[in-house]
């Protein structure tokens, strides 16, 4: 089932699964929030995902 992140900066990163969420997710960081890199656990990525 396909997820999403709504990120504060206003950008949507999805996934078709956990895995590719938490792997989109956490490129995005490393692009966009270079500080934030590292403070997010994968349990913490998917408890911000909602169905996409
Ligand atoms: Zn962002």
């Amino acid at each position: 089932m396909a997820k999403q992140v709504n990120c504060p900066c206003g950008e949507t990163v999805r996934g078709e699964t956990d895995d590719e969420l938490v792997t989109n997710v956490e490129a995005h960081m490393q692009d966009k929030h270079p500080e934030m890199v590292g403070t997010m656990s994968r349990g913490q990525i998917l408890d911000m995902a909602q169905e996409a």
